[in-house]
């Protein structure tokens, strides 16, 4: 599943997803959030078990998944007293070395992925001081993309080409699995648009809208200087579009090597994809002509000395209010 911020067609993402997929190995497309819909809320809780050791409550996991769902359920009944606690839904994919849930319900829709950040914050100030990192309550709608692990599109590990860690949608009131689904076809479940517990402040969606379209002069040199390292000439570089927040087009200037099709080119363009403070470069050639099933080609762009440097101005906490 995608989370995206922006209302914008499936069909103009479907390539960024793509890319933005072989970037992380493993995770696999199934439902594509997208636009301001009414959704199921949902909370990706993500816990190491070193951290959950570590804090003062001494709480065994099983304690620990106890508590989470436990604070998603009194949220669920605060902002929606007749909500009914049986369709609560937990995927759980924890693992010796950490828990991993992600609890949603059918019985309630939040009104816009606004609404499921603030219903996140609300399930994180429930939880005991020591469970409140925000690492650990994962919010998905800061997120330009989200991806979740789902029945039936498990998580492959290539070198033992075993299938791991696949995510199983339980009901707890019969234990039936069913497909864990944000945005499900002719959801009628009732939406809570009237709760004062929900109500989106001001300056929030103003923090939205300036991290989703922000790439400072400081990160555009800095991508700048990445090509330069990775010796890839040819292009010029353009800002990110308002739409595609994450893909730095790359317009032909004059003919040059491609690092991943490895020959010359005179006349393909190519583009960038920033993930999180990683980069990386991607020919539209080499991904035209792969074969269907494999992965998009691309080549990571790392960070040498002298860019370590432009990135500390990158780092430089700007106020948003
Ligand atoms: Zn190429």
């Amino acid at each position: 599943m995608i989370v995206l911020n922006q209302d914008i067609s499936l069909a103009q993402i479907a390539d960024e997803i793509e890319a933005i997929l072989s970037d992380h190995e493993g995770h696999s497309l199934h439902e594509i959030i997208d636009g301001d819909e009414p959704l199921r809320p949902i909370i990706d809780f993500d816990l190491p078990i070193e951290m959950l050791n570590a804090i003062s409550s001494k709480l065994s996991d099983k304690q620990a998944k106890n508590t989470f769902c436990n604070a998603f359920r009194d949220v669920c009944l605060e902002i929606f007293p007749k909500w009914d606690k049986k369709t609560i839904s937990i995927a759980d994919s924890s693992d010796a070395k950490k828990i991993s849930l992600h609890v949603s319900t059918f019985g309630t829709r939040l009104p816009s992925i606004a609404q499921v950040a603030i219903f996140t914050e609300l399930v994180r100030k429930k939880l005991p001081a020591g469970l409140q990192d925000k690492g650990i309550v994962d919010n998905i709608a800061n997120k330009r993309s989200f991806s979740l692990q789902m029945l039936g599109s498990p998580k492959y590990n290539e070198k033992t080409e075993k299938h791991v860690r696949i995510k199983k949608a339980i009901c707890p009131k019969d234990g039936s699995i069913f497909d864990f689904m944000i945005r499900p076809p002719n959801d009628e479940s009732e939406i809570i648009d009237n709760s004062p517990l929900l109500a989106v402040p001001e300056t929030e969606s103003v923090k939205y809208a300036n991290i989703s379209n922000e790439t400072t002069i400081a990160e555009f040199e800095l991508v700048e200087t990445l090509l330069q390292e990775a010796s890839i000439e040819g292009y010029s570089l353009s800002y990110p579009s308002e739409n595609f927040p994450d893909k730095f087009p790359l317009s032909r200037i004059s003919p040059s090597h491609c690092p991943i099709c490895d020959r010359e080119h005179n006349s393909d363009n190519a583009y960038i994809i920033r993930n999180k403070k990683s980069y990386s470069f991607f020919c539209y050639r080499a991904n035209n002509n792969r074969e269907p099933s494999s992965r998009k080609l691309l080549k990571k762009l790392t960070i040498s000395e002298t860019a370590l440097d432009r990135e500390r101005k990158l780092l430089t906490p700007v106020k948003l209010e």
